[in-house]
């Protein structure tokens, strides 16, 4: 361990803050900074994971460059498995880069993107699939989004993959024992027992596929469109809602937004609220337009929030608008609960059969209520369930190819084909589940993933 060079960087964003981090991994990260190092402990006999506090002198101009902690993690027992320096300054952007050139200047090289966190997966000290939780833990825009996250990174996917890997590789193993000793005295392999083996892994792998959909929402989130009449309440509620969650930042960079939208966290889901109020405000123009129009829109939407004015009478375009909302996932929200009632529910309950809040968006009433139902309605439960989540795209087109693999094994068998040919497809779907933990991998892989990441990370 610690045969490559010694990298350093910031470990902090840039720019004014109460401390700034220096981080250096390597087998002379020690010896780097205690030739700056004036304190009352000699860094180099210093003992592992204790912080000491000292001054970074310059050794030729004997300057005081610095008032510093440094935290020492001997390898192999740190975050990169080599020996790793943290040095805590005042946070200063200037300060840090002071540090950081003289640093540099005494036999480290600046860290490329990730390759902390690279050097800690090649390190056997986290497997691919946690590495990628780092960068989604540092990313993460909700708090689901962070559970799920911080899931991942204490190894709950990556240890239930490997699970799967092993069935696979137990598969395997008598086959090929068979293909490369076919004159020994291997036990017959039964293509029943075979076939009933592979089937109980595509199952699991496709019970874990099952949650990427919810996978997906917490990581691009989903768009609700909020449509109705006028004056039914519509940006009423957009505002109550955006008022009642906290409002974030799209998840989806490059992404512009405009007064008709906003990005909010609804329960740990990144929801982009669209107002159609403002698309058209006049009851003529939605006449003119009609429901055509309103169908486009709301066909964008992952979920339809219709509105109805509870003391209002319904009307077809309203019937229409439940229709719509039948077919995908939505919830008809009944406005205006402060006011007497006039709706006709059963007429409802014939055109929609999904889910009824009443609130009172002009008195932020059953906003809390509405909110949960969406969270529901988008999750399906499954951000408690057992099961891990799988959030990446990576690991989802991962997975696809080891049941397609799985499947043209099991075609194989049932053809009676050679077993060496069942057995290259099995290899084929150990080679690619390994993938995702990283049990198998190549250098391009290793480079796509971790490019992603940021410096000092
Ligand atoms: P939009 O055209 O559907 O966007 O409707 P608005 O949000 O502009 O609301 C239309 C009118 O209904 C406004 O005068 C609001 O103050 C009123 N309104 C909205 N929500 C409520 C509510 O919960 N209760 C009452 N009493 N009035 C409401």
């Amino acid at each position: 361990m610690g045969s490559s060079d010694t990298i350093c960087a910031l470990a902090t964003p840039p720019g004014e803050a109460g401390l700034g981090i220096i981080r250096l991994s390597g087998s002379d990260a020690i010896s780097v900074v205690a030739k700056f190092f004036q304190g009352k402990q000699d860094l180099l006999k210093a003992k592992s994971h204790r912080v000491f506090y000292g001054k970074l002198i310059h050794p030729e101009t004997q300057e005081t460059i610095a008032e510093v902690m440094c935290a020492i993690m001997k390898s192999p027992h740190s975050y990169t498995g080599e020996n790793v320096v943290e040095v805590s300054a005042h946070g200063n952007p200037l300060l840090l880069q002071r540090i950081l050139q003289i640093f540099l200047s005494s036999g480290c090289r600046l860290a490329e993107n990730g390759e902390f966190t690279k050097r800690a997966f090649l390190n056997g000290k986290l497997d691919l699939s946690q590495a990628e939780a780092v960068i989604q833990v540092v990313r993460a825009k909700t708090s689901s989004a962070l559970t799920m996250a911080v899931q991942h990174l204490e190894g709950k996917l990556g240890r239930h993959l490997k699970e799967i890997r092993k069935k696979i590789l137990a598969i395997l193993s008598p086959i090929e024992a068979g293909i490369d000793f076919p004159e020994e005295e291997v036990p017959e392999v039964s293509s029943q027992g075979l076939k009933e083996d592979i089937i109980e892994v595509i199952e699991q792998i496709q019970e874990l596929l099952k949650t990427a959909a919810s996978g997906k929402i917490l990581r691009e989130g989903v768009s609700a469109i909020i449509a109705g009449k006028p004056n039914v309440g519509k940006s009423s509620l957009f505002n109550a809602l955006l008022r009642e969650s906290r409002a974030i930042v799209t998840p989806i960079p490059g992404t512009t937004r405009d007064s008709l939208e906003e990005w909010a966290d609804i329960k740990g889901i990144p929801v982009k609220f669209v107002d159609t109020a403002g698309l058209r405000n006049t009851r003529s123009r939605v006449e003119k337009i009609g429901i055509a129009r309103s169908r486009e829109s709301l066909a964008k939407g992952e979920l339809v929030l219709v509105v109805l004015d509870q003391s209002g009478k319904l009307e077809s375009y309203d019937l229409e608008l439940l229709n719509i909302a039948q077919k995908k996932r939505g919830i008809a929200v009944l406005n205006k609960s402060d006011l007497s009632s006039a709706l006709d529910l059963q007429k409802i309950r014939e055109a929609y059969k999904g889910e009824l809040v009443s609130v009172s968006a002009l008195h932020n009433q059953g906003i809390q209520e509405l909110e949960e139902k969406i969270a529901d309605i988008l999750m399906e439960g499954q951000i408690h369930s057992d099961t891990p989540m799988i959030t990446l795209m990576r690991h989802q087109a991962c997975l696809e190819r080891t049941v397609h693999f799985l499947t043209e094994s099991l075609g194989t068998l049932e053809k009676n084909y050679p077993l060496d040919l069942a057995a290259a497809d099995l290899r084929g779907a150990a080679e690619t589940i390994g993938e995702i933990t990283g049990d198998y991998y190549t250098d391009d892989l290793i480079e796509k993933i971790f490019s992603d990441f940021c410096i000092g990370k």
